[in-house]
């Protein structure tokens, strides 16, 4: 046997395994990868394929940054975890670098981007209870429909799609829920005097690449101030340059009252979240109010460090809009218009999306990801028949446009299996 075949009969093992042993809250394409580098990814054969999922925009800086990775290795071998029972050396640098950056002043430091979701929320309650003059336990959170902030109780009480509520009920109640990019109905729930925050993504990653009105952020933003309501940008996806700015509510010249940062902060190379805001709100929360074991480690704190030095010095912001305006057009000229099987193009920056022309329930999306595979090329369906489309950062233009080649070539002549 061909040393590869070995190899790809290692892999489908591997797969068996997991699901013999793993809780099949997952459903991955059938690839088992070894090894990343930049935009590569190879699998326990040896193949390579461009990554163009980025583990859902957490790999912005690429696979396996060196700068990172020997900032990490640095930090490991020095101190990893002190909990906040101490002090460590690394995290009041942390701080101020990421409040200087991104200009507030305060962080509070977690882990997954879920929990600054529940962060912020908590925020919001807190603010409103102690500035806002709010009655206790009446305060109320908007959120908008088609959302996904993750999938914690506290979070999925906020959601309108049944894969992530059904069967998981009672919810957390204080929860507003309106359409999304729908002005008129933020205004009408703002009405509400119990109203804390709004909280939203600039683009909805998940619910498939949705991009709203140019003026619907700042619009909201403005509504929300009129109201004394908290505006909270969950940039958990968008954020860290994959739009092309470093923050997507950038491009509506947007400052979030709480901006919420995970993924990429840290490169994909550890969990890093983050929330942010300034003093009057930030200070609601008290010592022994809020925290975590792990939240501002010393590890995560100079991998996270490491990772936006790599943002600014590899210019990601400037090569992410001109990639991804190079991505939509060639998309837009040689599939769109090219082929039934294709309704439409969308994003910003490196993150975009292909609606496919099917039923949400068919599996074309997929077979088409399972082609894409075939040809060195790995992406995921989202909700169906909607394939999001977002490499690392990284990619240059040679590779970008080899990749759109394999794109077009596969779902341009796309026979359905
Ligand atoms: N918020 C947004 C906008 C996301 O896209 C995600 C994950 O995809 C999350 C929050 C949750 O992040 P995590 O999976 O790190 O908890």
């Amino acid at each position: 046997m061909k040393h590869t075949q070995i190899e790809q009969i290692a892999g489908r093992e591997m797969i068996a395994t997991e699901e013999r042993y793993g809780a099949h809250n997952y459903h991955p394409l059938p690839v088992v990868l070894e090894r990343g580098e930049g935009v590569y990814v190879w699998d326990v054969g040896g193949k390579k394929y461009y990554d163009f999922l980025s583990a859902y925009s957490a790999v912005n800086q690429g696979h396996c940054h060196p700068k990172i990775i020997a900032a990490l290795t640095e930090q490991a071998s020095k101190l990893t975890l002190t909990s906040r029972a101490f002090h460590n050396d690394v995290l009041g640098r942390y701080q101020r670098y990421l409040c200087g950056l991104f200009g507030y002043d305060k962080l509070l430091p977690i882990n997954s981007g879920v929990e600054a979701v529940e962060t912020a929320i908590k925020l919001c309650r807190k603010w409103a209870y102690t500035q806002k003059g709010i009655a206790p336990n009446e305060a109320k959170i908007i959120f908008a429909s088609g959302n996904f902030h993750g999938r914690t109780l506290g979070v999925i009480s906020a959601s309108t799609d049944p894969s992530s509520t059904c069967g998981f009920g009672p919810f957390v109640p204080g929860y507003i829920v309106i359409p999304y990019n729908d002005l008129e109905r933020l205004a009408e729930a703002l009405e509400d005097p119990n109203v804390a925050g709004f909280v939203v993504e600039p683009i909805q990653g998940e619910a498939g690449v949705v991009v709203p009105d140019d003026d619907y952020l700042s619009r909201a933003y403005k509504i929300c101030k009129e109201r004394n309501v908290l505006f909270v940008a969950d940039e958990v996806q968008t954020g860290i340059a994959r739009t092309g700015a470093m923050i997507c509510c950038e491009h509506s010249g947007v400052r979030p009252d709480v901006l919420i940062l995970g993924k990429a902060l840290s490169g994909g190379v550890f969990p890093v979240s983050a929330v942010l805001s300034d003093d009057e709100i930030m200070l609601s929360i008290k010592p022994g109010e809020h925290g975590s074991t792990f939240g501002g480690n010393p590890l995560g704190c100079a991998v996270a460090m490491a990772a936006m030095e790599v943002v600014q010095e590899e210019d990601l912001i400037r090569r992410a809009d001109r990639m991804g305006k190079i991505f939509r057009s060639e998309i837009e000229s040689r599939l769109v218009t090219k082929s039934d099987w294709v309704e439409l193009v969308r994003g910003k920056g490196l993150l975009n999306a292909v609606v496919i022309h099917d039923t949400e329930d068919s599996s074309t999306a997929w077979d088409m990801c399972l082609a894409l595979r075939d040809r060195g090329l790995l992406a995921k369906p989202t909700h169906g028949n909607i394939i999001r489309f977002a490499p690392p950062l990284v990619i240059t233009e040679e590779e970008l446009m080899d990749c759109i080649r394999i794109i077009v070539d596969t779902i341009g002549s796309w026979q359905p299996l």
